[in-house]
């Protein structure tokens, strides 16, 4: 029996881990789950699941955890030590799908201790890729992707050569505002924002694919985890959402991956790997869907892939300044407080203030320096979104 542990079991993704877990009830034994602020459905998981343990990220819903967990036999746990301690249980397959940076130390336990690391949380690249990378490495640790996109590279690079990789393509569904006039942008509501119109994610992803920030985050995740140089790295905008990611070899051949947008192929591909098993995904019918379209991104409305090729060419901390400021902007943008337009120029905002402050280049060595770049952006961010706040 595998034993199997999910990070963020609450979420989108960390529902559909749980489906393809519960399909095979008799493989996997849970050791740990953990979620936020919806203890019902944390509960209900680990009963159903019969988890070892189950942690909340908030301390205050200690108490309601332990009541709907009264008589399951399943150990309570609370805050972020507690998510981390769980990352230590011994578990021969991990799913890391917490959303934001708050995903990166439960990633890093995982791969420190060993255990295989199934990564949706694409934030752990983007603060820290080369910490992980190399905390894998000394582990003897392997880290499978399971970003569709990135699943999908990892697919095409299969029995490939790896020198032979001239440059690695991944798509873009170009989100629900697509083809909105900048002017109409500015007023795009989180809602508007959210309705994507192929995946169904998370909220906070949701939004990040309509600013294509969830595309910039995801080209610097290339760059860290199959270490190919920036300008070997694009994103084309694919509205259909059947092709992930293209892998161009030295030969000029692309192979490509497709697929029905469904996360349980990217999850079921990493639980299952290296094999291949049947999953309950839709086949597709290429005659049906007629046409694959691609097409450029924008640059002038969604600035957020120019902002990633600077991170990507400085390295080091900016990653980690990045996402800090993107998660606060963002936070701004649900609560109303700025437009979709203005979390771009907080996070420019920042990464300029931070890189003549701090220098951002300085290597990214340790969780320590990640942590306190990662602090000092959501302070900058925070004042960056007041000003933008008042001029509003
Ligand atoms: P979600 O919002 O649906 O779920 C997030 C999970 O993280 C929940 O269990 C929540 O309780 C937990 N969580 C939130 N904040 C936390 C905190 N501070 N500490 C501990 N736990 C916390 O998100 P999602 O869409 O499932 O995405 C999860 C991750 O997977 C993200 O990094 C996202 O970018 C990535 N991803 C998602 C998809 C998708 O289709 N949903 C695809 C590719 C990658
Ligand atoms: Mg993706």
């Amino acid at each position: 029996m595998r034993s199997v542990s999910i990070f963020g079991a609450t979420g989108s993704i960390g529902g559909n881990t749980i489906d393809l877990i519960a399909r095979a009830p008799g493989e996997y034994r849970v050791v740990a789950l953990t979620g936020g602020a919806n203890i019902a459905g944390l509960a209900a998981a680990a009963r159903a699941l019969r988890a070892e343990v189950a942690v909340t990220a908030d301390p205050a819903r200690l108490d309601d955890l332990r009541a709907a967990l009264a008589g399951s036999g399943v150990e309570a746990a609370a805050g972020p030590a507690a998510i981390a301690e769980a990352a230590d249980r011994p578990a021969d397959w991990t799913m890391s799908a917490i959303v934001g940076a708050a995903g990166l130390v439960p990633s890093l336990r995982t791969v420190a201790r060993g255990g295989t690391l199934a990564l949706a949380n694409k934030e752990s690249l983007v603060c820290a890729g080369p910490l992980l990378m190399a905390t894998a490495r000394a582990a003897g640790a392997r880290i499978l992707p399971v970003d569709s996109e990135h699943s999908a590279v990892f697919q095409a690079l299969a029995g490939e050569d790896a020198a032979a990789v001239e440059r690695i393509i991944i798509t873009a569904s170009g989100g629900p505002f697509r083809d909105w006039p900048i002017e109409r942008l500015a007023t795009a509501t989180p809602e508007q924002a959210v309705a994507h119109p192929n995946w169904s994610m998370g909220q906070r992803i949701s939004i990040d694919s309509a600013s294509l920030f969830n595309k910039a985050l995801e080209l610097i995740e290339t760059r860290e985890y199959f270490g190919l140089e920036p300008e070997r790295i694009e994103a084309v905008v694919h509205p259909q959402s059947i092709v992930h990611a293209l892998v161009g070899f030295s030969d000029g051949a692309l192979m490509a991956h497709l697929g029905p947008p469904d996360m349980r192929h990217a999850i079921g591909y990493a639980l299952h790997w290296p094999a291949r098993r049947e999953l309950p995904v839709q086949r597709l019918d290429l005659a049906a869907l007629g046409r694959l379209t691609f097409e450029a991104p924008d640059p002038v409305r969604f600035p957020a892939l120019r902002l990633a090729r600077a991170v990507m060419a400085t390295r080091g901390l900016a990653g980690a300044a990045f996402n800090a400021a993107k998660e606060v902007a963002l936070d701004a943008f649900i609560a109303r407080r700025i437009g979709f337009l203005d979390m771009a120029g907080v996070v420019e905002t920042v990464l300029d203030r931070l890189s003549a402050e701090t220098g951002l280049q300085i290597a990214a060595e340790s969780l320590e320096n990640v942590l306190a770049i990662d602090h000092l952006a959501r302070r900058r961010a925070a004042e960056a979104v007041a000003t933008k706040a008042g001029q509003r």
